[in-house]
């Protein structure tokens, strides 16, 4: 049977279906159109290019701005089982010549290049004599001046294109703009106009903002949640990189510092580390992050606030390009805006009104808290994003905060500033206004103020978040060196004509941890931690990164499904013929030592066996539900008890539940209603008004019906009751 895109990305690749835009890039190249992809980071950009060049008779050639990545990607492709190679200049005389053989015999099929390399009299013979079929330029925004990375090699590339008319020409970015498009699409000689922009929404990534308060300690906490599990922590200085790896070194995490300050090779090795498991964090200026393709970060955390929504975006971005759930925290003070407002100040005028521009943008973005987070990121990007509550970011899990009336304690504050000459920080108008003998307000003789202890009904706390809020709302302004507050036009006349100020008096609590609905994430984990290893043992081996073997993805399914068989384990996502059989006898021997000693049976409603593709025609995959959520389901109408669901799976019964409701959503049945009507303690009467409840309240949130059942009525009833709801 003649090869497909379909069968090359199944047996080849080992994944089930194409992501957004990648099918309909990869057919307009199989019809030899010019096109330009653009997709954001993670969004699966090299398969748009490796799947043709494996349908091709001809070499495509890869050209790469990012020398370190193009061996990354050629140890990938040999993993399975693909000819391809590169060369550059890392590369020995011999290996050089050696390479050029290979490619001269037309024994690759992809060959990566960085540009100056392409354009060598050299190369270019040398490609003379065999058939190119497709260019494929990455990173492809390098051509533009417009663009944030501008590479002059990048502009001759046309020069190599005429050489070549025959050859296709796909170019790739995860940069939107139409200016750098039009760009990319002239420079390049472009002969179509097909263009394919994915969107930039990244649904894996949970989306949080936090207020800083003790962020060595904030994060501390966060990591406990990620034992083991790689990730990124974004400092403003190199000096905060280096003083939080000692920290948290010292609190006995793996943890690497990256910035340009470090001696080129530990940079090499701290990142080298990171990619290959060694090192389980790493800490790091925004220098990091352009040259790694380690698909499984789970997490990255902001520990100072990036200068843009473009450049947080692409930070956060590194997480997740597996596809698997990855949080992603950005703890925000305002502090920090100021102290960024004050570096811009350096800047000439028209570069620092386009820097605030960023910036205002950013804070604006951080001190939101009722709408979606991804409604102002993709909206930065030009998309208009209409599916929230996305139930993915802190602002779609959490009830929105209380906005009240700060009309009073606004204008006490306001009045104190001026009345104390709008010479100090809040600091010290929070302590007149509460009525402080310290000796700095006795110096001033501010005891006499008609303000001093006017606001004892607020505590210290509250004031600095009123002011706070002030300073956002534009009633007061702060001078840079010495913080002094003074009013703005805005503030006096808000006085004068008492006008009514709304905000929170409340500072918002840190926001509750993300509920466990990400179920792809729950695995046997003891069994994922044996495969780990022996992935880490053959990567080691191989000198290669692990997830060049298998990514974590494909060893989260192997826990979930127990493959037992080489038959289902080519079922298994990531595992394509050549790694199946050159990796597949090792790991079915770790699963089904595993299953007989634990007793686990390969269960029924695991991926269709029958070959080919054919998972896409298994129910699961036709309801469009988790394979693992109607297994969960299934169980639970068998008669299992929740208690025994909870252990079987190896989770809380607050997930199972949350399963239970998910698997209802999505417009399953569930038959075992008896079990959670036994499980509930509260008395009937109280049940009903619950349910009228959840009837005015929704299902969405547990803490408003909660609070309407006046506490009366405890979380774990209300979980259960919301399942019963649900099924109504
Ligand atoms: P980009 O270059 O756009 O940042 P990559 O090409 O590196 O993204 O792809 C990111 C990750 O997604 C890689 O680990 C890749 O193997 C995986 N991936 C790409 N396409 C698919 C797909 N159709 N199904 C499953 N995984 C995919
Ligand atoms: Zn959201």
């Amino acid at each position: 049977m003649a090869n497909t895109p379909a069968s090359i990305l199944k047996d080849v690749f080992g994944y089930d279906s194409f992501r957004p835009q990648q099918h309909e890039v990869i057919e307009n190249i199989l019809k030899r159109r010019d096109t330009l992809a653009i997709m954001p980071t993670g969004g699966g950009k090299s398969l748009c290019y490796q799947v043709p060049a494996l349908l091709f008779n001809g070499l495509t050639v890869v050209v790469s701005p990012l020398i370190a990545l193009m061996k990354d990607q050629v140890e990938q492709m040999h993993a399975s089982g693909v000819p391809a190679l590169f060369i550059n200049s890392t590369l020995s005389a011999e290996a050089y010549q050696e390479n050029m053989g290979y490619v001269r015999r037309g024994e690759t099929r992809l060959l990566y290049l960085a540009p100056e390399t392409l354009l060598t009299p050299r190369i270019l013979d040398l490609l003379a004599e065999v058939t190119v079929d497709c260019f494929a330029i990455d990173e492809a925004h390098c051509i533009s001046e417009w663009g944030h990375d501008f590479r002059p090699e990048y502009r001759q590339l046309v020069e190599a294109r005429k050489r070549f008319p025959k050859a296709v020409c796909l170019a790739l970015t995860a940069t939107a703009t139409q200016r750098v498009r039009d760009d990319i699409r002239k420079s390049l000689g472009m002969s179509t106009v097909n263009e394919f922009i994915g969107s930039f929404n990244r649904p894996n990534l949970y989306i949080e903002v936090t207020p800083k308060r003790d962020p060595a300690i904030q994060t501390m906490k966060f990591l406990g949640r990620f034992k083991e599990q790689s990730g990124i922590i974004y400092c403003f200085s190199r000096r905060q990189v280096d003083e939080l790896t000692l920290y948290l070194k010292n609190k006995g995490l793996s943890v690497r510092p990256y910035h340009a300050g470090l001696q080129d090779d530990e940079r090499r090795r701290n990142q080298e580390s990171f990619i290959r498991d060694d090192a389980q964090i790493i800490v790091a200026t925004i220098a990091f992050g352009m040259g790694i393709n380690k698909p499984n970060v789970r997490f990255v955390i902001h520990y100072d606030l990036p200068k843009s929504l473009e450049n947080y975006y692409q930070e956060i971005g590194r997480a997740g390009r597996d596809g698997l759930a990855a949080h992603c925290l950005l703890l925000y003070n305002y502090s920090d805006a100021i102290k960024l407002k004050a570096l811009l100040k350096q800047k000439e005028d028209k570069e620092r009104l386009i820097a605030e521009k960023h910036l205002d943008a950013m804070v604006r973005y951080a001190e939101e808290q009722s709408v979606c987070r991804r409604v102002p990121i993709l909206n930065y990007f030009g998309e208009v994003y209409k599916e929230h509550p996305c139930h993915n970011c802190d602002n779609c899990e959490a009830p929105p905060p209380t906005i009240e009336d700060i009309t009073v304690p606004a204008q006490k504050f306001l009045s104190c500033v001026k009345r104390t000459g709008e010479r100090f920080g809040a600091t010290h108008v929070i302590d007149v206004l509460r009525g402080s003998k310290k000796e700095k307000v006795l110096k001033f003789e501010h005891e006499k103020l008609t303000t001093f202890g006017i606001g004892t009904e607020l505590t210290q706390k509250q004031w600095m978040h009123l002011a706070r809020q002030l300073l956002q709302m534009g009633y007061l302004q702060q001078e840079e060196e010495y913080h002094t507050l003074s009013l703005t036009t805005k503030a006096s006349e808000a006085l004068r004509m008492r006008s009514l100020i709304s905000g929170q008096l409340q500072e918002p609590e840190e926001k509750a941890l993300p509920g466990a609905n990400k179920d792809e994430l729950e695995y046997n984990h003891a069994l994922f931690a044996l495969l780990r290893a022996r992935r880490k043992e053959l990567a080691d081996q191989a000198g290669v990164p692990p997830y060049v073997i298998f990514p974590d993805r494909t060893l989260i399914e192997m826990s979930t499904y127990f493959p037992q068989s080489p038959q289902s384990l080519l079922d298994i996502t990531g595992v394509g013929k050549v790694k199946a059989s050159q990796y597949g006898e090792t790991f079915l021997e770790l699963i089904h030592t595993y299953c007989q000693k634990h007793n686990i049976l390969e269960p029924t409603s695991q991926p269709s066996k029958t070959g080919k593709s054919t998972r896409s025609s298994a129910p699961a995959k036709q309801t469009g539900m988790s394979p693992r959520l109607e297994m969960i389901a299934e169980c639970f109408n068998q008669g299992t008890s929740l208690a025994g669901m909870a252990e079987k799976f190896e989770v809380t019964q607050a997930t199972i539940l949350n399963n239970l409701l998910k698997y209802v959503e999505e417009g399953g049945a569930l038959q075992n209603l008896a079990e959670l009507e036994s499980q509930v303690s509260a008395g009937a009467m109280s049940q009903l008004s619950v349910h009228t409840a959840f009837d005015e309240l929704g299902l969405e949130f547990l803490k408003p019906v909660y609070e309407r059942m006046n506490g009366t009525v405890n979380y774990e009833d209300l979980k259960i009751l919301r399942v019963i709801h649900a099924c109504r």
